[in-house]
């Protein structure tokens, strides 16, 4: 792998660079909600996975589930994380139709899951060799999921859905260690890898299930480097923040269009406002949706209705015996076993199912050459129909029965 180099937008005044920290949303994977029993199954009919809780009927008391408060501190394992063994839940307030309590309960000030950092596995969009990069992880905490406004079922009426509503949500902070959009979407793509193999999320993108929040800023080269000496952020450009993301190719755009439209107001002697905006993948831009709050707009505090919970390292510990073989550790096991290089290895773990596929065919065959047909004949034949590995027309058994009789 190559080295990374930086990404740099040619100003009518000189070159830019861009600095990005992702949020990213992740539903937890439990067959309850949050704080309630009600069901978190998709597709059911409105408002029928909905408890006294979660419709925030008076004197409605929430209680944690445990599983979910599992499934975040294995995450936060995947991520090498720091585990909080003292964590607590904030109210943060604000109104929405489709929010009956007036607040969502959320971790502020005592995140569950604390600084960690991930391997990112880069391949650029825009030419040039594949690398890794690490990512530096601020923290993980669990919220609750709001519920749906339905805006189009009716002309005049907009319904609300509380069927999402006390959903338990991940939300992953990363540091702002990301340079360019295909980072960006490399940094998602990795994530969405480990969630996916702890089984902590279903990274279900489409049905909204892992989605991200990018901030974008822009500054002249040299000013990240500043930042990474003294960690003082006054060093880099103003952030505006991209919402709702969920697709890699839409990451891009939005970043790419975001950083140019940045760029043309500041050479232009303008400054940017700190704000919350929406890209419109039809006309390929973003655009404002409100001025960002601050924290205090919200105005937390600890929720007197739930107590700090608190847990011992034997409970964490537990928990880390019995994880899951995590994308970087296969990756490390095909590359010693098998003799695989790393680019090989990172696009056979880059998804489960791929890693899935690729095992049982190289299973009691010749690494290499399985490695060679999965990736370079099926993967790029797949690629070309526009089908997923799911969607595969050979079997693995099928794929490693043509292999023994090449090997034959
Ligand atoms: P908030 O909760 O108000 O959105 P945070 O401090 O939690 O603010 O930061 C949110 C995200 O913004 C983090 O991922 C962080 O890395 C990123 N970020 C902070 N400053 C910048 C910046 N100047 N440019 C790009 N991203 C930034
Ligand atoms: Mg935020």
């Amino acid at each position: 792998m190559s080295a990374r180099t930086p990404y740099v937008i040619k100003g009518e005044t000189g070159d830019w660079e861009l600095v990005m920290g992702l949020e990213v949303h992740a539903q937890v994977s439990s067959n309850s909600k949050l704080f309630s029993g009600a069901a978190t199954a998709f597709g059911a009919d409105p408002n029928c996975n909905v408890s006294l809780v979660d419709a925030a009927m008076p004197g409605m008391l929430p209680v944690i589930n445990r599983f979910c408060v599992e499934q975040a501190i294995r995450t936060g394992l995947g991520l090498k994380a720091k585990i909080n063994t003292y964590s607590r839940f904030d109210r943060k307030n604000y109104f929405y139709p489709d929010l009956p309590q007036g607040y969502q309960i959320s971790q502020f000030a005592h995140p569950i899951v604390g600084e960690g950092e991930i391997d990112v596995d880069v391949e650029p969009a825009h030419g040039g060799d594949a690398y890794s990069f690490p990512c530096r992880i601020e923290r993980l905490h669990l919220e609750q999921d709001a519920g749906k406004s339905i805006h189009d079922m009716d002309p005049s009426s907009t319904y609300v859905d509380l069927n999402r509503a006390g959903v338990a949500l991940m939300e992953i902070v990363s540091m702002p260690d990301v340079r360019s959009p295909a980072e960006a979407a490399a940094y998602v793509k990795k994530l969405r890898a480990i969630v996916i193999a702890l089984g902590t999320c279903d990274g279900d993108m489409e049905k909204g299930n892992l989605r991200a929040d990018v901030n974008v800023s822009v500054c002249r080269p040299g000013q990240y480097e500043k930042f990474r000496e003294t960690g003082d952020f006054s060093h880099l450009g103003t952030r505006c923040e991209l919402k709702n993301m969920n697709s890699f190719r839409f990451i891009q755009q939005a970043i790419e269009y975001e950083a140019r439209r940045q760029i043309e107001i500041l050479e232009d002697g303008g400054k940017i406002d700190q704000e919350t905006r929406l890209f419109d993948p039809v006309k390929v831009e973003t655009r404002s949706m409100r001025s960002k709050e601050d924290a205090h707009d919200y105005r937390y505090f600890p929720d007197p209705d739930l107590l700090p919970l608190e847990f011992d390292d034997a409970y964490v510990e537990a928990l880390a015996a019995d994880l899951p073989e995590l994308p970087d550790d296969k990756k490390a096991r095909l590359m010693s076993d098998m003799g695989l290089s790393a680019y090989d290895a990172s696009i056979l773990v880059s998804e489960k199912a791929i890693a899935d596929y690729f095992e049982a065919v190289a299973k009691g065959r010749d690494g290499k050459t399985a490695a060679n047909w999965v990736i370079n004949d099926l993967l790029g034949a797949l690629n070309k129909a526009g089908k997923t590995i799911a969607e595969t027309p050979v079997s693995a058994d099928q794929l490693g029965a043509v292999l023994d009789l090449i090997a034959e």
